[in-house]
């Protein structure tokens, strides 16, 4: 993580690079999200498609997703901006990307840790029945 400032000095311009050790500024949400959507992607999509990668096309009712879309249509909400590549419905929580997930990525809003693991536990399917072994 670096941190740049250009200073003017006496006419000449400057570049002063400051590193700060990763997780100084509390925690990357941005990674975290990024995460959790591939974590989807991989569920939902066929591997041959590298959902990790682009994502995938999926909508129910918790949560839309959808690659990014290539068609450059004036029509198309995709490409407009009008919808974003994924969307959790209950919380309006809209993340963007170019191309590939995590690549300019942006959200609608910051999001607090706790809606990042309601997401997960939300987007992903739920286990139908809990084998207990007993001894
Ligand atoms: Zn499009």
């Amino acid at each position: 993580m670096g941190i740049y400032w250009k200073a003017r000095t006496g006419g000449i311009m400057s570049e002063i690079e400051i590193i700060v050790p990763e997780g100084m500024f509390g925690p990357d949400k941005d990674y975290l999200v990024d995460a959790i959507i591939r974590a989807i992607a991989e569920t939902y999509g066929d591997e041959r498609n590298w959902p990790t990668k682009y994502g995938v096309n999926y909508e129910n009712d918790v949560f839309m997703m959808k690659s990014y879309c290539w068609c450059g249509g004036d029509d198309c909400p995709w490409c407009t901006g009008e919808m974003p590549n994924f969307w959790y419905k209950p919380t309006d929580f809209k993340v963007t990307w170019y191309k590939f997930i995590g690549r300019s990525m942006e959200f609608n809003r910051p999001i607090p840790i706790g809606e990042c693991a309601e997401i997960l536990s939300s987007c992903l399917p739920k286990q139908e029945e809990i084998i207990k072994v007993e001894e």
